[in-house]
């Protein structure tokens, strides 16, 4: 049987780019940058005041204390939108406010509380360094300056960076679309009459919110009957997407036909099995170029082996530079046993004690008890060797979701 990372390198290795595509700044969250972002513009666009207060020179105001402040006149107002109009003599202060553009002449601001007004000019009550309290031109952003890189992932954070260099419509990766066809004679699908033989879909309402989270477009394909002819029918529907996953019937039992239809149909299989827990008949090939997967039907099976395997496929497609979810270091909070043979991905809380990470098993880690991942926010990967791992040691675990308090 194969790795985990020999599994992940022969599907990473037939993944391609979608193409890029252009969209509104404020359709643009979650997408994956296609180029290198450049301001066209300097950053704030002129000399900017920091604070409230008055801009003054440094050499009218050097002698400036509490007990002996300097008086200047005040020659304009300057709010913040406003061009000054004119230039600071000697002897001279301009009120300005915090973003406005900085009178030329000028070469400090006094911020407001160390002033006092008498109507016909402002006391200062203290010296200043040249240039303080003012943002340079361009000190932000630079006009041809790459303010974000092609496969960024786009938050809140870029979204207000492309809006403060007018980019209105960005160049971001199509999103894959990808097809979730769930098998199984046994299924049912929510809010259809089902008999007491039925068990309901949680598959394919599972990953494609998956599908979704990880940005792909899911299109669902309900569910297929344990027959060669119906998996045929709607396998071939579901090969015309970017991706095609299918939950279910790639084992051992006598109704797993999907394998041998995927093969009658032209798919190119790559690989079948690979050791871990849970997950370990996962199958993978590709359809003129397009990746399909074959999931094991268990509920954290299938959604386990998406996380391993199909979500940095999407986020490789999607042009995305970061394509695993992060790794860390926790110390365990309970002893556990390991058996030898395949790698284990055990559902796990992470939490925060002291400025350190300690992990928890989510409890009875059955592939079909999902509330072991509903209480979950990591996985915590043992190694294939079995061993006892005690209390207090470190372990690897793999981020899925945030750390709550
Ligand atoms: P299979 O991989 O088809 O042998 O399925 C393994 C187990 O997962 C069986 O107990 C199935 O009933 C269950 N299962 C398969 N597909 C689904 C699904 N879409 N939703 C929930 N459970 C499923
Ligand atoms: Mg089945």
């Amino acid at each position: 049987m194969i790795s985990v990372e020999e599994a992940q390198k022969i599907i990473l290795d037939e993944i391609k780019q979608t193409a890029p595509e252009k969209v509104l700044l404020s359709q643009a969250l979650n997408r994956t940058l296609a180029e290198d972002i450049r301001s066209p513009l300097d950053h704030p666009p002129w000399d900017t005041s920091a604070m409230d207060g008055y801009a003054i020179r440094i050499s009218d105001t050097a002698s400036a204390s509490k007990s002996t402040p300097v008086h200047l006149t005040v020659i304009e107002e300057i709010p913040a939108g406003k061009l000054p109009q004119k230039i600071l003599g000697k002897g001279e202060a301009a009120k300005i406010m915090t973003g406005a553009p900085l009178p030329k002449g000028a070469e400090a601001v006094v911020k407001v509380e160390e002033t006092a007004t008498d109507g016909e000019g402002v006391h200062i009550y203290t010296p200043s360094e040249n240039g303080e309290y003012i943002r340079l031109q361009g000190e932000a952003v630079r006009a041809g300056d790459a303010v974000l890189k092609k496969g960024t992932g786009i938050r809140s954070a870029e979204i207000a960076m492309m809006a403060s260099v007018g980019k209105s419509v960005v160049p971001v990766f199509q999103q894959p679309r990808i097809a979730v066809l769930s098998t199984g004679d046994e299924l049912a699908d929510l809010d259809e009459p089902r008999g007491l033989d039925k068990i309901l879909n949680s598959n394919g309402y599972g990953l494609a919110a998956q599908v979704a989270e990880a940005g792909g477009i899911p299109v669902t394909l309900g569910i297929a009957k344990d027959s060669k002819e119906d998996l045929k029918t709607k396998i071939t529907i579901g090969l015309t997407s970017d991706f095609l996953l299918i939950s279910g019937g790639v084992s051992m039992g006598d109704y797993d036909f999907v394998l041998e239809v995927l093969e009658s149909l032209g798919v190119t299989m790559r690989l079948w099995k690979v050791a871990m827990k849970p997950g370990k008949p996962v199958a993978f090939g590709t359809f003129q170029g397009r990746p399909v997967f074959g999931l094991p039907g268990n509920p954290v099976s299938s959604m386990v082996t998406f996380e391993e395997f199909v979500r940095p496929a999407i986020l490789k497609a999607s042009g995305r530079d970061k394509i695993f979810r992060p790794m860390l270091t926790a110390i365990l909070s309970e002893d556990i046993e390991k058996r030898p043979g395949r790698r284990q991905f055990l559902r796990a809380v992470v939490s925060v004690e002291n400025g350190e990470y300690k992990v928890c098993s989510t409890g009875d880690q059955g592939s079909a008890i999902l509330m072991s991942l509903v209480k979950a926010n990591a996985l915590m990967i043992l190694p294939e060797a079995g061993e006892i791992i005690k209390a207090g040691e470190k372990v690897t675990v793999q981020m899925l979701s945030e750390i709550t308090a």
